[in-house]
Parts: structure tokens; sequence; C-alpha cells
């Protein structure tokens, strides 16, 4: 049997894996060493009491002859029916939202959907599953020595405000942006979304809007969601989580919009072909998370997940306070659990190493997002707040 050429082509290991095994070495050498993480982007705190009831009832349900239930497939039509509700003032029906059991393996399913001749479009710098999963199904094509050809960079930077220069945009492509954005915390504007739409609707291109981060948004100003653009339902599929809001990393929820007006070039339905790819490698989300997800939906769940939100977000003020006080320019951390910290001219790892070595805190290197991440580090606000603020003291000494 030969390796999958795709996978060799991942350029190094996944960038969480490697910051875990600095860490480890880091930990064998200093045994005595107390390390806090403000790396990962894995929540921390426990999940809220209404919530965690709907998770128990639902698994209590299970054990019941009028509770019990299989599989659902695409989701339960009052989940379904819930989140249309709250997030996207109803403008969905049923059949257009699809329960996951997470962003990120939606995107993985996206990627399987749009294949391998489809290239691809990232902001840089950008959450790594957006290139290396494009990668690994070989999207737009392979190598070439500058890199990989079936990628364009769109590079976002303190000088473009973190929103790209769209000119370098290649038609037929999947433009996959994420705001708030993980890792720099910027949130798009109204106007700068309506600037991608119509980029995409320009080229013939499709936008992955991943909304991960869209609880954490506080200024009203901002828009949550893309379809809150006009005419985004026919260039953009939304994804979403559960993950981030209600503290279900490990518990796994998420959705995906798609639009029956989005078509492809032949005019061949979109969401009927992502109907398909649900049913085919996936077989539906916990039908216990589901109930839980529905907890997090109503009035009593969407308190918690403003309680928990704001619970990071104070995190995320005293990490970019202390990195302000200390002179070092950050943008994020108001409408958005991460910093993203500038260190001109140095090496994202080295300074990695440095917060390590200094004051015992992981960190995430800048470079890992991306070429356009180097010399920054992304702080996570996720944590407890007795580790924040400790690792808060320690960061007085950088
Ligand atoms: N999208 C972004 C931008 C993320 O940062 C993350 C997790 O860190 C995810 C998606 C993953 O979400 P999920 O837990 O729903 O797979």
């Amino acid at each position: 049997m030969n390796r999958n050429k795709c996978i060799a082509n991942i350029k190094a290991g996944y960038l969480f894996p490697e910051v875990a095994k600095r860490r480890r070495e880091y930990a064998q050498a200093h045994p005595d060493a107390k390390i806090i993480s403000l790396g990962i982007g894995n929540t921390t705190e426990p999940i809220l009491p209404h919530i965690d009831r709907g998770l128990t009832e639902g698994a209590a349900k299970l054990a019941t002859f009028e509770g019990y239930s299989g599989y659902q497939d695409e989701g339960i039509a009052e989940l379904r029916e819930r989140i249309s509700k709250v997030f996207y003032k109803g403008q969905f029906g049923i059949d257009e939202i699809f329960i996951s059991d997470g962003a990120k393996c939606d995107i993985g399913r996206l990627q399987l959907m749009f294949g391998a001749q489809t290239p691809a479009a990232v902001q840089d710098p950008s959450y790594p599953v957006y290139v290396d999963g494009s990668v690994l199904i070989g999207a737009g094509g392979g190598w070439e020595d500058s890199g990989y050809k079936g990628i364009t960079y769109l590079p976002c930077t303190a000088e473009n405000d973190y929103f790209p220069d769209l000119s370098a945009l290649k038609p037929n492509c999947l433009i996959y942006f994420c705001s708030p954005n993980n890792p720099t915390g910027a949130v798009a504007g109204r106007e700068q979304l309506a600037v991608l739409v119509r980029a995409a609707q320009k080229n013939g291109s499709f936008i992955i809007f991943d909304a991960a981060y869209s609880e954490y948004i506080r200024d009203s100003g901002l828009p949550k969601s893309i379809f809150e653009i006009d005419e985004a339902k026919t260039c953009a599929i939304e994804v979403n989580s559960f993950s981030k809001p209600a503290g279900f990393t490990g518990v796994r929820l998420g959705w995906t919009v798609v639009s029956k007006e989005l078509k492809y070039s032949g005019g061949e339905s979109v969401n009927a072909d992502w109907s398909r790819i649900a049913s085919t490698v996936f077989n539906g989300a916990s039908n216990i998370s589901q109930a839980g997800g529905m907890a997090a939906l109503d009035s009593e769940g969407l308190a918690e997940i403003r309680k928990l939100s704001d619970f990071y977000l104070g995190n995320a003020r005293l990490i970019r306070n202390v990195l302000v006080k200390a002179g070092i320019v950050c943008t994020g951390g108001d409408n958005s659990p991460y910093i993203w910290a500038r260190f001109p001219g140095r090496d994202s790892w080295e300074v990695f190493t440095e917060i390590l070595e200094k004051c015992q805190v992981i960190t995430t290197p800048g470079s890992g997002f991306g070429p356009s991440g180097q010399s920054f580090i992304r702080f996570s606000a996720f944590g407890h707040r007795a580790d924040v603020e400790e690792a808060c003291e320690r960061l007085k000494k950088l």
C-alpha cells in the first residue's frame, strides 16, 4: 500500500501537537515548573446548570420507550428550527440547517464535497484546518517550489485593518473567512463583509464563513453572521458551533447553514449535495448533545451562554491589559477570546520559547497560523481565572 501523497504534503505537524510536544519537553527538563497554558483554544469552565440539565435529561430519555431515538441524520427538527430563530431571525427552513458534531468536522466534510478541483483562499493568518484540510484533499492542484499552488494566502495585517485585499482571489475558489477571527481576534464590519460577498459573486466563488466565535461579539454594530449581508445566501455557507459559547468542545455539537438559493455554476443545488454528503459519510450528531443544544438555546440557556462568554472575555481583558501595559501592541480580546500580540522583528517560536522560559506560560506562535503570523503570539483567554491571574502576574516580566 502506498501512502496518500496528500498526507505527505502537509508541511509540518499540526500546530497544536507541536506546541504540546514543546510543553512536554520543557516540563521534563523542569519538573518543578508550574506551567500555565494560554495556548490552545480549549474551553476550561464547567457547563452551566441549565444546559447541563438538558444534556442529562437527554441521556435519561434514551432509557425510556417513549423517549428513545436512534439515527437522526441531519438533526432533530426542533433544534434546527430553534437555531434558525435564535441566530438567523427565522430566515432559514429546517432543511437549510444541518446539525453536526462540530464546525471543524463540517469544514472537513465541506472540503470533501468541493473536492480536489476547487482551489482555496484563506485569510493569512487563519485557523490551520482550512489550509491543512485543503492540502489533505489535494485542493486546486499540487506543490510548486513556492508553496502549494491550490491555496491563495490573503494577508491580514494591521496595515489593512485585518481585512484582506480580495483582488488576488482566483475565480471559482472556496474562500475561508473567519470572524471573529482565530487567531487575530479581529471582527469584520458590515461593509467589509459586503465587499467580501460582492467579490465572491463577481468571480464565481463561495465563502465558507466560520462564525464559531460569534457569541463573543459585544459591539452591537458588528455582524455575527454572513447572512446579515444581502445576497450572501447565493454565495456563502456558514459553519458554527456550540463549543466556545456553551463549553461543548468535548460534548460536540455544531451546525452548517446551506441555503436552497446556493447554486453551482451549472445550476445544481449545493444544499442537495450537502444533504448527500451528510448522509454518506456522517450519521448525525449525538442525540444527547442535541438535547443539550436545545437547552442552550432557550432563554435560560442563552443567559448561560452570555455568562460563560462574559467570563472568558473577562480573562481576555486581563491578558490584554497586562500586555498593553508592557508596551506590546495587541488586537482582539474585546469581541473575541483571542489576543494577537506583536513582537516586531522577532521569530514567533523564539518569542514562544522566551515566554515559556521566563514566565512558564504556554502561548501559540503566530507563524503557525500562516506566513503573516510571523512575529506574533496568540494568547487564548480560555483558562481558570486564578491561572489567568497568575499568568498575568508572570507576564509582567516580559
Ligand atoms: N472554527 C474555529 C475558527 C475554531 O477556532 C475552532 C476551534 O478552535 C473550530 C472551528 C472548531 O469548532 P468545533 O469544536 O465545533 O469543531
